[in-house]
């Protein structure tokens, strides 16, 4: 998989995309990930990206002109499945969106900043938008990489073991149980039995049993799609 980001602030994703799962993801080969400057793309001798608002009002604009030549650039080099926009009107993300984008080829995710982007950006060239919640951040570099972290994650190969993503929260529509690690004991607070039994079936019904309970007590809607 090819994921191009465009940013104003590259250096907003050296982080997360340098260290851990992300980094390693990529040093596999497993998906290749670009940061592009739309800077470069900017034709004034300013390197302007935005502009004040038509109508007026408080807030910048990002002008459409160096999107356009930054997006007409990578398509001429690949096909992109989606043009992703990061916006808080867009759809909300989920475990199905994420299960679903991390199956594709190529796409690009545009980061927005200031007021957002010129409508005409969104009308002529985004595919799709994705919110990351009902908030609003000041640029899109972070909800990209969150996205693109929900994603990368289930590219097969990416996790070591590969059963651990799919045991995850909200895969199967149902919360994650909880888990435990040495010592068995501390302060008195003894782990449940069962996980030290080594009896795996016994330990798969337990798993199951409480993350039953625990999504019919805390996200029980989830559970009225089953
Ligand atoms: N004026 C816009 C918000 C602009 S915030 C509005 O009210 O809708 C600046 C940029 O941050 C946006 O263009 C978007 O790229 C990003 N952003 C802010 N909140 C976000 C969210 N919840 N999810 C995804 N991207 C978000």
């Amino acid at each position: 998989m090819r994921i191009d980001i465009i940013t104003v602030l590259p250096e907003l994703l050296d982080s997360p995309f340098g260290h851990s799962i992300l980094k390693r993801a990529q040093q596999k080969g497993l998906v290749e990930v670009n940061v592009v400057n739309l800077r470069d793309y900017a034709d004034d001798k300013h390197k302007s990206v935005d502009d004040y608002p038509f109508g007026g009002g408080a807030g910048m604009v990002m002008k459409v002109e160096p999107i356009a030549a930054c997006i007409e650039e990578l398509k001429t080099q690949r096909s992109y499945d989606e043009v992703i926009y990061m916006s808080p009107d867009g759809e909300l993300l989920d475990q199905p969106m994420a299960n679903r984008l991390s199956t594709l080829g190529n796409i690009i995710v545009l980061c927005g900043h200031y007021k957002g982007v010129d409508e005409r950006v969104r009308e002529h060239f985004i595919t799709k938008e994705i919110s990351i919640g009902n908030y609003v951040l000041s640029g899109g570099e972070l909800a990209a990489a969150v996205l693109c972290d929900s994603i990368i994650r289930l590219i097969p190969g990416v996790i070591s073991d590969e059963t651990s993503a799919l045991s995850d929260s909200f895969q199967d529509n149902l919360l994650a149980p909880p888990v435990y690690t040495r010592p068995a004991e501390f302060r008195g607070w003894k782990v449940p039995e069962v996980l030290l039994s080594g009896h795996a079936a016994n330990i798969d019904k337990w798993r199951l049993e409480l993350a039953l309970a625990r999504t019919k007590e805390r996200r029980p809607e989830l559970l009225k799609d089953k």
